[in-house]
């Protein structure tokens, strides 16, 4: 099922997602209504806030953009900076409107230490566009948008841009 994305700047993305705890049917039938939602959106990744569950679940994939098949799951994901290097790159956000997209400055490595979608522990080492979008990802677990890392001005003439379109299309 194709959930509902979350946009900014509802009050939920700024939430901190607790742990989850076990694994139930509704924590995998989130994981697979997820994935679908986050496919047909044609976005690299996903948490579980964006779809309205404040519980520490993201999933990513960096493969494509043309074709996605490398799905991973994180369940309460810990990170740990393997390589501080600063690296800029453009991101955007499927909670973020008008697919705007903003540079945004992250660290070049990390690790994910996780369980999967089986419960098993996972490890995982990243740089490049990975690393970027696991930051991105477990940002939203602690209720932080990309938009939060943005220069002030950038930031502020976002919101206005969204202020005024919420005032035209507010009833
Ligand atoms: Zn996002």
């Amino acid at each position: 099922m194709i959930l509902d994305i979350i946009q900014y700047p509802d009050p939920r993305l700024t939430q901190r997602a607790v742990e989850l705890t076990e694994l139930t049917d509704e924590i995998r039938t989130l994981v697979s209504d997820m994935a679908e939602t986050m496919y047909a959106a044609r976005g690299g990744g996903l948490a579980a806030p964006q779809v309205g569950r404040a519980v520490r679940l993201i999933m990513v994939d960096a493969s494509g953009p043309d074709e996605r098949n490398d799905l991973r799951v994180f369940i309460n994901p810990r990170l740990t900076v393997l390589d501080p290097t600063p690296v800029e790159d453009e991101e955007g956000c499927l909670s973020v409107p008008f697919n705007y997209r903003a540079p945004v400055s992250r660290v070049t490595g990390v690790a994910v230490d996780a369980l999967d979608m089986d419960w098993n522990p996972v490890h995982v080492e990243a740089e490049g566009l990975l690393a970027v979008c696991l930051q991105h990802e477990l940002d939203h677990l602690e209720g932080t948008v990309f938009l939060d890392h943005v220069s002030r001005l950038k930031r502020m003439l976002f919101d206005t841009r969204i202020k005024k379109w919420l005032r035209r299309n507010s009833p």
